[in-house]
């Protein structure tokens, strides 16, 4: 699922490395090429004009932060626009003032409702809940069958018409469950409906029956993830025929483009609420558009990381840093120990590396880097004076053996510190011409 998406995505990303700054042009070749990106995945086509939109509104706007680079702005702004079209905030269920609480599932036949019902029974004892399943498909010779298999799986209790009683009344079963779990105190029910292979007004004028008779605190509309284009079609059905609450999206361990889970809340405005990712009953988790945004970006934890970064790196700071490091000589000692109390507030530098993509070599380079290291660069620094923190030149033989004493290492460690810090500063200089992150590039003026 996304694969293709994610892909596109991160040549985008990728084409943004190195620039100093986006021009007009920029953002619109970006739009023009996420734009491609959704379409091939089959994301409603409102949905995409809206999301562009607001890409390239915002990637022009005022919010260019002077602590990212133009592809961490970029990746930020899609980031972020990506959780919004997937709803937002998780939406959690609803319960009952008054035990049982209902739950209603609806959607076409296969979409996975009867194993939705197993896996989200099974999510709701796990939380302390007594739910019971009921069986209001009473159309497929086989499903009730189907679903007292997943009760039994799942370890929770199973309402169904007795067998031999020829088809049965579904909406009489619904209405009939609420007296029995009040009666055996389940807390919760799942009200499992029949579905159709298409968009047909008996099936919804039944459900819409079942829906009147329990009067649920939530109605999941299960949507087959793998479906594409067609997916919208059916939720509108489905919310005009019956109406729902929540949607739950099925088989995102399958390769569908993905489409359908990044149109339904837009089309439907309502929330996804539980996502299904395989055939076993652990296959199953509550839906949470933040993490789902980064999957798509395929970013691991780096969007933590240039989170963190916006944080723990203070703007104006940045700006008076870079063009220290610009003009050579002004970065001091003293510069340096800020910076290094700046990334250790970010968090062990484990955890930093393991927030990067990729990255192999450098993870190797970087993976060396002890915290300790570290801590010790920055008693080494503590032990100077001002004057020698300012003027690093200052710190002859005798100075070395102080600070040494002073912070508990050897002289030879002082010396090292010293000479990395000139060689640093020269290097740095030398960078500084080719646009680092939060350099001066990114000024209004
Ligand atoms: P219903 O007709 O809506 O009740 O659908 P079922 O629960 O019977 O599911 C239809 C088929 O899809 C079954 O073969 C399920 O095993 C399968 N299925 C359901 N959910 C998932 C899922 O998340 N991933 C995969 N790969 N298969 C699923």
């Amino acid at each position: 699922m996304f694969d293709t998406l994610s892909d596109r995505l991160n040549k985008v990303f990728t084409g943004l490395r190195g620039k100093g700054r986006l021009s007009q042009a920029d953002i619109d070749s970006v739009a023009r090429e996420i734009r491609i990106a959704l379409l091939e995945a089959d994301v409603a086509l409102p949905v995409v004009r809206q999301f562009i939109a607001a890409v390239k509104e915002r990637a022009a706007g005022e919010e260019v932060s002077r602590a990212l680079n133009p592809a961490q702005q970029v990746i930020k702004i899609v980031n972020e626009e990506l959780v919004k079209i997937l709803g937002g905030e998780t939406r959690r269920l609803q319960y009952a003032k008054q035990p049982p609480t209902v739950i209603m599932l609806a959607g076409l036949q296969g979409a996975g409702k009867t194993t939705l019902a197993g896996k989200l029974a099974r999510h709701l004892k796990d939380q302390g809940h007594a739910p019971v399943l009921v069986a209001c498909d009473l159309q497929r010779p086989n499903a009730v069958n189907q679903l007292q298999i997943v009760g039994e799986r799942a370890g929770v209790a199973v309402y169904a018409p007795e067998p031999g009683n020829g088809i049965g009344d579904p909406v009489a079963v619904a209405r009939d469950s609420l007296d029995f779990a009040r009666r055996a105190q389940h807390d919760m029910v799942i009200v499992d409906t029949a579905g159709r292979l298409g968009i047909d007004t008996e099936m919804m004028r039944q459900a819409a029956a079942i829906r009147d008779a329990v009067q649920p605190q939530e109605i999941l509309f299960v949507l087959d993830a793998m479906v594409g284009q067609d997916a919208v079609n059916t939720a509108e059905a489905f919310r005009d025929g019956v109406g729902f609450t929540g949607v739950v999206l099925t088989k995102l361990d399958g390769d569908a483009r993905g489409g359908a889970a990044l149109s339904v809340r837009y089309v439907t405005g309502q929330p996804i609420m539980f996502a299904s990712n395989g055939e076993k009953l652990g296959d199953f988790d509550v839906f949470h558009p933040d993490r789902m945004a980064s999957r798509i970006l395929g970013m691991g934890d780096m969007l933590t990381l240039i989170e963190q970064a916006q944080k723990t790196f203070d703007q104006d700071e940045t700006e008076r840093m870079a063009s220290k490091l610009a003009s050579g000589n002004e970065f001091t000692l003293e510069d340096f120990l800020e910076q290094l109390q700046a990334i250790r507030r970010m968090g062990p530098i484990g955890n930093l590396l393991g927030m990067l993509p990729g990255a192999g070599q450098m993870k190797e380079a970087l993976a060396a880097v002890d915290d300790k290291d570290l801590d010790r660069t920055a008693a080494i620094i503590r032990s100077m004076t001002p004057g020698e923190r300012a003027d690093p030149k200052l710190i002859n033989g005798s100075r070395r053996l102080r600070i040494a004493n002073g912070s508990g290492v050897k002289v030879s460690e002082v010396n090292n510190l010293v000479d990395r810090f000139f060689e640093a500063r020269k290097m740095m200089s030398r960078m500084s011409g080719m646009g680092m992150p939060g350099g001066r590039r990114n000024a209004k003026n």
